[in-house]
């Protein structure tokens, strides 16, 4: 291992931890990035796993080293038994019982071990980043990219489903994250969620014998789209768990349009679907509930009072048979009006998702209710399809034949 020392400019410093980290990658047979090429320091991944927190339980069990980012000091820690407090404090970031004057610390445990926060346990390193007034820290997992789809593909699909299906999973995962990250990464301290925001990163909990194979054998692969220019250039691969019967265009779910991501038919995940999960029972919520969480995520639309009525705006209509709404009109009690997606309008009424499944469904506005029925499927609908994925698999497609089904015009680029 590279030993850095204290005199290291920032740029120096912080490369030295990449390379820590793709060279700390043990051949043990664990998804791990340990192919992963020295250089590929922009397939780092950034996850935020929290914000504004003030303190944290850590657990490392062995040695490992802090790093001030802003000093470019390094220090070497003794294994602590039990567990380590953090805090931030008006002096810094405190771990166990010493202040560091700095806004950005890392801890990096050796080799490929995990470092433990708050009871979950993840590969790469943590960096602690305070706000500017020392009163919140944000907790980051820098962590390679093949090491962290290990810590999602079973978070995101079952890990007993056949190993194509995985398969097409971890390259849609692979080409979603590095998409986000080139968007967005670069206006923020991080690059994804750990939630559904973006993809559900479970870290070490998640690797399991299967999962971990399905990254090592599609290592590097990603989809590109053929553009204009006559480059093959990344897209948002997303997905869903059931789509009801046709993908949607992810133009009217996300907004960008992409031609692999115009929608297909999908004939496969009615076929394997449980009928009470492709069709999601009806529900009711208070016009007073939708209301409030309309309001608590939308304070914009507060300018209606209260929402009286939710009417389609816009829909997509696949082969005269399946049809999901795509945007809504809101209709105040004062008889003002507003538009919103239809996905953005479901999980702000039902932040879980597990109520209103889908936008695929009917609204009916009762006197003081509102009631979703007739619902198929399950997520936003848009990309590839995970029980049609299955599906697809159990009658012996390939990852390849999947992803070229549910992203069309796409095809699979090696990147490393
Ligand atoms: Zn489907």
């Amino acid at each position: 291992m590279t030993v850095l020392k204290p005199n290291f400019r920032l740029s120096e410093l912080v490369a030295g931890v990449f390379f820590i980290l793709i060279a700390a990658c043990a051949p043990n047979g664990r998804a791990s990035g340990q192919t992963v090429e020295q250089g590929h320091n922009q397939y780092t991944i950034r996850v935020l796993l929290d914000n504004d927190i003030t303190k944290a339980k850590l657990k490392i069990d062995t040695q490992y080293q802090l790093f001030d980012t802003e000093s470019a000091r390094v220090f070497d820690v003794a294994k602590t038994d039990g567990t380590i407090d953090i805090a931030i404090g008006p002096n810094g970031i405190k771990i166990g019982e010493q202040v560091f004057q700095t806004k950005r610390l890392i801890v990096q445990p050796p080799d490929d071990l995990p470092f433990t926060i708050d009871k979950r346990s993840y590969r790469g390193n943590l960096e602690l980043i305070a706000d500017s007034n020392n009163k919140s820290m944000t907790a980051i997992n820098n962590v390679p990219i093949e090491t962290y789809l290990a810590g999602v593909i079973s978070a995101e699909m079952p890990s007993y489903w056949d190993i194509e299906a995985l398969k097409s999973q971890a390259i849609a995962a692979r080409t979603y994250c590095l998409y986000i990250k080139n968007r967005f990464g670069g206006n923020r301290l991080w690059d994804v969620k750990a939630t559904q925001a973006n993809q559900v990163y479970r870290g070490v909990a998640a690797e399991t014998v299967r999962t971990d194979r399905a990254v090592n054998d599609t290592l590097g692969m990603v989809l590109c789209n053929q553009t204009d220019s006559g480059e093959c250039q990344i897209f948002g691969a997303y997905y869903s768990s059931i789509c009801g019967g046709h993908t949607e265009n992810a133009k009217n779910i996300f907004g960008e349009s992409c031609t692999a991501l115009e929608g297909v038919a999908c004939p496969y995940c009615s076929q394997l679907t449980r009928p009470s999960l492709f069709y999601w029972p009806m529900v009711t919520f208070s016009k007073n509930d939708i209301s409030e969480n309309l309001f608590d995520r939308y304070p914009n639309l507060k300018s209606l009072e209260r929402i009286e009525k939710i009417e389609p705006r816009k829909e997509s209509i696949y082969n005269n048979n399946f049809k999901r709404i795509t945007s809504v009109t809101f209709v105040g009690v004062n008889g003002k009006t507003a538009t919103l997606r239809a996905e953005d309008m479901r999980l702000a009424i039902d932040p879980t998702g597990m109520k209103i499944q889908s936008t695929s469904c009917v609204i009916i506005n009762l006197n003081d209710e509102i009631m979703f029925l007739a619902g198929r499927g399950f997520g936003h609908g848009a990309g590839l399809c995970q029980y049609g994925a299955r599906e697809m698999a159990r009658r012996g497609k390939d990852a390849q034949e999947i992803l070229s089904f549910y992203y069309p015009t796409s095809r699979i680029k090696t990147l490393y």
